[in-house]
């Protein structure tokens, strides 16, 4: 049975990248009905902060991506990894070498300057016939893993193809610090095994530790699993993803006001493709999803493209649940949509014209606030003529019906008792009571402000 992984390290929270990892990791998992885990990769203490982890979980459900097991914390299993490392002292898989930090960086120097790469020289390796050196008082060894010497090491990665690796380029790696403190690289190969990964998904800046990772596996009995390294995603210019892209963690996409749906459909597209499908729901992607259709080459934003699916998922939902979002952007910015027209119908309105949350918050927040539209606006719209004809229908509006067909006749009435066309009245309309010249049809914009509201902001303008 398929079991993947997510292995955040909590330094900071979930951004694009860790968030498209996650959902191609939880989507093969879905797709194969197998499992998906979460671990938290906690091992660099300084780094690390419980808020990090709480803002990866939140970037997590926000987008809706369950883990069936764990969190695991990699630091509460210390004692595990302590084990294997006796474990493998007796198989004589790794050894005790006692070469000093100032002799091991006198080393690399030596081998720096002769322009060779530096790497350990396996002077504490144990050999059949070799003498080791005298183990010299009071120091603490470190623990390292006896890399095989010949060979090659490869994989088929699902995204990348064949990579081989000549053994004679490992030098044999640090598995336990003196202190005892195992090292990344040997706790995430105890932690795949343990955990039974059946497909470790994770970005590309990992795939120099492949290698290294599948000796330590197969030296510990275990079955190696396939890999997919995911290429990296620049930014809209083509560089590298950063905070100069604007939001770069998944939680501000929400402060931005983007559907999670949106977001995960924009993710999916990231170097994933099925076929000419640009629009797909979540359980679509579940049911499609794959690693063969993965991009090798790097992946690149566009903004653009996920406010068009924003607009997209903005007009699918429902009523109800926008009227709750912008309800709640509405309260941080102080406006109470309780205290005026029904939101829900506002919504309606205007969920065709927008390409974020934000901006619908913004296109119903003028129905809700003490609005005085800007002089120069009115100076522009409310002329004369405009005020004379407004003058007339305030009259009628005070007194007929209130839906949209008789507001319609209404301001029909308007025009011709006044010799105007439609928009000489309409466009004053809109500014005298939202302060635009632009609205959604003016008879519905009327039906849904109510009369008391629109005879007040008549009111307050003629
Ligand atoms: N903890 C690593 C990271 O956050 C991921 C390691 C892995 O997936 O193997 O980049």
């Amino acid at each position: 049975t398929v079991r993947t992984r997510f292995a955040p390290s909590p330094t900071g929270y979930l951004h694009i990248g860790g968030a498209r990892t996650a959902l191609f990791s939880w989507a093969y998992a879905r797709r194969h009905g197998g499992q998906f885990i979460l671990r938290i990769e906690d091992t660099d203490v300084a780094r690390s902060t419980p808020e990090a982890v709480q803002a990866i979980m939140d970037g997590m459900n926000w987008l809706d991506l369950s883990w069936d097991e764990g969190p695991f914390y990699q630091m509460q299993r210390m004692d595990r990894y302590k084990v294997v490392i006796q474990e493998m002292l007796a198989a004589g898989t790794a050894y005790p070498c006692y070469m000093p930090p100032e002799e091991l960086e006198a080393l690399r120097e030596a081998q720096r300057a002769r322009g060779e790469k530096p790497r350990y020289d396996g002077r504490w390796r144990p050999e059949a016939g070799k003498v080791l050196p005298e183990v010299p008082a009071g120091v603490q060894p470190v623990i390292r893993f006896r890399n095989p010497v010949d060979g090659v090491v490869a994989w088929d990665d699902l995204v990348k193809g064949r990579i081989e690796i000549a053994n004679a380029e490992m030098d044999d790696l640090i598995i336990a610090r003196p202190d005892g403190t195992p090292t990344y690289n040997f706790c995430v190969v105890v932690d795949d095994l343990d955990m039974g990964i059946t497909q470790v998904i994770r970005g590309d800046d990992h795939v120099n530790n492949t290698p290294r990772q599948i000796n330590i596996l197969k030296a510990l009995g275990g079955e190696v699993p396939q890999y997919a390294h995911l290429s990296m995603i620049l930014g809209d210019d083509g560089q590298k993803l950063s905070k100069r892209h604007g939001a770069v963690s998944v939680t501000q996409y929400d402060d931005d006001g983007y559907l999670p749906e949106a977001v995960i459909n924009y993710l999916a597209r990231l170097g994933w493709s099925h076929g000419d499908n640009e629009i797909f729901t979540r359980e679509q992607l579940v049911e499609w999803f794959d690693l063969d259709h993965i991009t090798p080459s790097a992946a690149q934003f566009n903004t653009d493209k996920l406010k068009w699916l924003n607009a997209h998922y903005i007009k699918q939902t429902d009523n109800a649940r926008l009227a709750a979002d912008v309800s709640r952007r509405l309260a941080r910015r102080e406006v109470d949509p309780e205290a005026g027209p029904a939101l829900e119908a506002l919504i309606g309105l205007y969920k065709d014209r927008v390409s974020t949350l934000n901006e619908l918050a913004d296109a119903v927040e003028p129905f809700y606030i003490d609005l005085h539209p800007a002089p120069e606006v009115l100076a522009q719209h409310l002329t004369e003529v405009a005020r004379t004809a407004l003058t007339t229908l305030r009259g009628k509006l005070a007194d007929v019906a209130w839906d949209k067909a008789t507001l319609s006749a209404t301001i029909k009435e308007t025009c011709t008792a006044h010799g105007m066309k439609m928009p000489q009245v309409a466009i004053p309309l809109r500014v005298a009571l939202l302060g635009q010249p632009q609205t959604p049809a003016i008879d519905a914009v009327l039906e849904i402000m109510g009369r008391d509201l629109v005879l007040t902001r008549l009111d307050r303008v003629l």
